[in-house]
């Protein structure tokens, strides 16, 4: 019997053992009050308590203040340009399957110039946990109106107050095809805003998360509401969904039963206007991941590998005058070079 050493033993147990520590790099440069810190809290927690080990985890962002996420975890990152972070992410997702890969976004990288990608990435529906940043409003460009902004919004761009309705990212994305997985959490509540982000990570599929956070320093007052008043937010529950305690029931007692299998009511949820739905709206696990539709076991083998290389090369050949016919069209330039080789 392969008896392990003690000395082995406690480097295998320290290995697969994490602290916060592991997880957080340098010290994050959002305002004071901020609630992307509230986010990064969560996120970092997630890593510790899921022990995700940092060199196979990749966080990937656009631009904005919540793209500097990656910054400050020490794991791989990708801070990429402006409304890019999903087709990086998906990139990265397809290349390397076994890494998990998560994507920091915010309301104006997302919704509005990576509207597109946004929309597609729901429909890959590959294996990644996406988190809107929503703090409804372009905050490291020094306040714009974005598409989430309410209407009325004084901004830069909109100096008399914005005059449309604001984009839902709910009703969005729980409207694309192939959706797996959408739930809403708010920055102030890190208890919900924990579990929330622990489900949409457990879930096999693309998870969209949009977590409305605070922006004090260019919309300092706009949540007041929903801060101040309990019943202005409703938080969601089911046995299917999650479990709150006794604590949050206590003081969020506007409560909603509601089966996240059940796509039309979570529609109407996500449709409400004057409270706030806390939860997961949608989960539908038998959605399949894209990169397990393009990635069977027989199609990652080195030899079918090679013979895919070769017909793609196959396609820019340049053949010489009259060399095209002692060749067969299906295997190409191998067999052309086998030939000439010969000759
Ligand atoms: Fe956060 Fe707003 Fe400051 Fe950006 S400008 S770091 S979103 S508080
Ligand atoms: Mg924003």
């Amino acid at each position: 019997m392969n008896m392990m050493s003690a000395t082995e033993c406690l480097l295998q147990m320290s290995d697969e053992h994490f602290e916060l520590e592991d997880y957080q790099s340098g010290v994050p440069r959002w305002c004071t009050g901020c609630g992307d810190n509230a986010i990064l809290a969560a996120v970092q927690r997630l890593c510790r308590d899921e022990g995700l080990r940092p060199e196979k985890t990749v966080f990937v962002s656009g631009i904005g203040c919540s793209s500097r996420f990656p910054h400050y975890m020490k794991t791989y990152g990708f801070h990429g340009i402006h409304g890019r972070a999903l087709p990086v992410a998906e990139g990265v997702k397809m290349a390397r399957p076994d890494l998990t890969v998560f994507v920091n976004t915010g309301d104006g990288d997302c919704c509005s110039i990576g509207a597109a990608h946004w929309i597609h990435a729901i429909r890959y529906n590959m294996n990644i946990t996406v988190f809107l940043h929503d703090n409804q409003i372009y905050g490291l460009t020094k306040k714009q109106a974005s598409p989430t902004s309410p209407i009325g919004t004084k901004s830069n761009t909109t100096p008399r107050g914005s005059y449309l309705e604001a984009l839902n990212p709910l009703t969005v994305t729980l409207g694309v095809q192939n959706v797996s997985f959408v739930a809403q959490a708010v920055d102030w509540i890190p208890e919900l805003l924990f579990d929330i982000v622990k489900a949409a990570y457990h879930h096999k599929g693309l998870s969209f998360v949009r977590i409305i956070q605070r922006c004090p320093e260019w919309l300092p007052k706009s949540l007041d509401p929903w801060l101040h008043d309990p019943q202005k937010v409703q938080l969601l529950n089911h046995e299917n969904g999650l479990q709150l305690s006794a604590g949050l029931s206590r003081v969020y007692k506007n409560q909603l039963q509601h089966d996240p299998s059940d796509i039309n009511r979570a529609r109407e949820i996500a449709s409400g206007h004057d409270t706030i739905p806390v939860g997961i709206l949608y989960r539908n696990p038998a959605v399949p991941c894209y990169e397990d539709l393009r990635h069977s076991d027989k199609l990652r083998t080195p030899d079918l590998t090679r013979a895919g290389l070769n017909a793609e090369l196959d396609k820019y050949t340049v053949w010489p005058q009259g060399a095209e016919q002692k060749v067969a069209q299906s295997d190409g330039a191998r067999r052309y070079r086998m030939h000439t080789a010969r000759n």
